[in-house]
């Protein structure tokens, strides 16, 4: 398989983009399978294969019936030690033959100042909501326009020590 093409690329984008956590790339399916995280699951359509909770369907291990929420619906020693090597290739399967995602590239801007791919921060959800008209709640913002909106909002929202 070869790169996707990209027509009118955005300034700053660069055609030659590789996977983030495993290098592959763009058009290419993610190396080290099934650990890359940033590989989507193609029976859910989750953009993370890794968090997504199909091989616990694929292996019918949830029950909302026998098992509680402090197992998270799971038998007792599949939440414990997590899933067995007899349930991780029953999901290996259904995921090829479902056909596996290639990394296709999708940047972020921010949705105030447009800034191409801006740092990544947290803060908590509760600040985040607080700042965020709820209408952007799903939108990401570079760090010094949501400083400029707390500002606007004579709100104090110390900056995360991963920023520096
Ligand atoms: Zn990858
Ligand atoms: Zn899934
Ligand atoms: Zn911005």
């Amino acid at each position: 398989m070869t790169p996707c093409n990209i027509v009118h690329p955005a300034p700053g984008y660069d055609a030659t983009q590789i996977c983030d956590d495993c290098g592959t790339p763009e058009g290419q399916l993610h190396n080290h399978f099934p650990c890359c995280a940033l590989e989507a699951c193609p029976l859910c359509l989750y953009w993370q294969m890794i968090s997504c909770d199909c091989i616990y369907q694929v292996n019918r291990l949830v029950n909302h019936h026998i098992w509680t929420k402090e197992t998270g619906f799971l038998p007792p020693e599949v939440y414990a030690n997590g899933p067995t090597e007899k349930h991780r290739s029953r999901w290996m399967r259904r995921i090829e033959k479902a056909g596996r995602i290639p990394f296709v590239f999708f940047p972020t801007f921010c949705a105030r100042c447009g800034l191409y791919e801006p740092p990544m921060w947290m803060v908590t959800r509760r600040q985040w909501q607080r700042v965020m008209p709820r209408n952007h709640w799903h939108d990401y913002l570079c760090w010094e326009c949501f400083q400029a909106l707390c500002r606007c909002q004579r709100l104090r929202i110390p900056t995360p020590r991963w920023i520096h």
